[in-house]
């Protein structure tokens, strides 16, 4: 059981928005972060994550303007961490973006946001166009769409955390693979007790533990966010087929009672050495969880089969030339939302405990920036321009 001090700043949950922070920090602080690596069998483990996987969509135009903001302040940070790193982890093919029951107020907002931003995303007015330009997909008559060329397309979270934590340790941040399961303020100062019975001691702390903000036990108020079960399919992709390099991350927001928010990410080489491609959705079979154990129940279990049938159907209507044998595989996971629907960046009500984190589904293309903002906030109490502490406030239960 060992004790550290001295900590500047300490970061419980080792994600995707923890290890960005941490990198950001320590540049000119001394910092710690916590939390667990990923569990090679799920059976021994307690605490899971988000980011157990190969590619995550990158857009860079999202719901509103603060999610574009983080969108593309994490793109155009991209370059220079696999430079730094020597990983790379960002892929241009391409985010495309369709809407099979008409113009919605994402497609409406679009094209303002697109001049604000300086870029020059393609509109499609039916799925006629869309099929002229991706042959080998299918959407619905009606269907309208949006196509971001690169820098969109995809994200490997796996690359990305890796890339950011091999940049902290070099900065010389300190990483705890261990579960913070109790935090205290006395003095000024506060101490992290893990399950190792480990103490550490931080000037300030700053929670990045995703979806499991009220589950961990480090929060006595509890925030207003809600965490729900996840489920993608991967299916087994032969490389010879002459569209792989051509289909882009796409976004399909079915409206449907039993499955909806479809996304698929074009075929990815996974660490098994065979390539996928991956689909995903919420589904009428997704549960909200109300603890950790819950959480752990559903990632040692996962998805059913009838829910990855439908998955696989889901795929197969839109890529038509799917193989009907093919071969996949489910993963479960877990997302969480907010009551404002965009990640908390502030202070909780107790001062020197920063929260960065609430993914609503669309964290990991733009973790670097909430880690950043995380971490900016943290030394300043301040946001940087154009950002609006507002647009992030922590918000609790009624
Ligand atoms: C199936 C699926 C598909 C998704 N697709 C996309 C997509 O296409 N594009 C996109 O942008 N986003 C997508 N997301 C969302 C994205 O993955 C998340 O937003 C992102 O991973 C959130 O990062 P985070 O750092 O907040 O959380 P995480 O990456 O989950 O990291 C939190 C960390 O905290 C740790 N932790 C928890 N409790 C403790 C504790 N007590 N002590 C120490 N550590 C602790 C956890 O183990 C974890 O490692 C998807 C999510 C899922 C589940």
């Amino acid at each position: 059981m060992s004790r550290m001090s001295g900590y500047d700043y300490v970061i419980i949950g080792k994600g995707l928005v923890g290890a960005a922070a941490a990198r950001y920090l320590s540049k000119e602080a001394k910092v710690a972060i916590i939390g667990p690596d990923e569990p090679t069998d799920f059976h021994q483990s307690q605490i899971f994550a988000s980011h157990y996987d190969q590619a995550r969509v990158q857009r860079i135009i999202g719901k509103d303007i603060h999610w574009t903001r983080l969108n593309q302040d994490a793109i155009n940070a991209y370059a220079a961490l696999e430079k730094e790193s020597g990983i790379r982890f960002h892929e241009n093919m391409g985010c495309l973006y369709v809407n099979p029951h008409g113009v919605d107020a994402y497609l409406k907002a679009a094209p303002n946001q697109a001049t604000q931003i300086g870029t020059n995303p393609v509109f499609y007015s039916s799925e006629k166009e869309i099929n002229q330009q991706f042959p080998f997909l299918t959407f619905p008559e009606g269907t309208v769409g949006m196509l971001e060329e690169g820098p969109a397309g995809l994200i490997n979270p796996r690359k990305l955390l890796q890339a950011q934590l091999t940049v902290a340790k070099s900065n010389g941040v300190t990483t705890i693979n261990e579960v913070a399961v109790s935090l205290k303020k006395a003095g000024g100062v506060f101490t992290i007790v893990t399950n190792k019975g480990t103490t550490i001691h931080a000037g300030q702390v700053i929670i990045a533990t995703g979806s499991y903000q009220n589950f961990s036990g480090l929060l006595e108020q509890p925030v207003a966010m809600r965490s729900k079960t996840e489920s993608v399919i991967l299916i087994e992709w032969d490389t010879k087929d002459p569209n792989t390099s051509k289909i882009p991350s796409i976004l399909y927001e079915l409206v449907h009672p039993e499955i909806e928010a479809i996304y698929v990410l074009p075929p990815v080489q996974y660490p098994d050495g065979k390539t996928y491609i991956k689909i995903g959705a919420n589904v009428s079979e997704d549960e909200w969880f109300e603890s950790k154990e819950e959480i752990a129940k559903w990632f040692q279990s996962g998805p059913s089969t009838t829910l990855s049938q439908k998955l696989f159907k889901g795929l197969k209507y839109i890529l038509p030339s799917l193989p009907e044998n093919s071969n996949y595989q489910s993963k479960p996971c877990v997302v969480s939302y907010t009551k404002h629907g965009r990640p908390y960046i502030g202070e909780y009500c107790i001062e020197g405990i920063i929260i960065a984190g609430g993914c609503n589904g669309y964290s990991a293309m733009c973790s670097d920036s909430i880690g950043k903002l995380g971490a900016f906030f943290a030394q300043n109490r301040s946001f940087p321009e154009p950002y609006e502490a507002a647009a992030f406030k922590i918000e609790y239960p009624d």
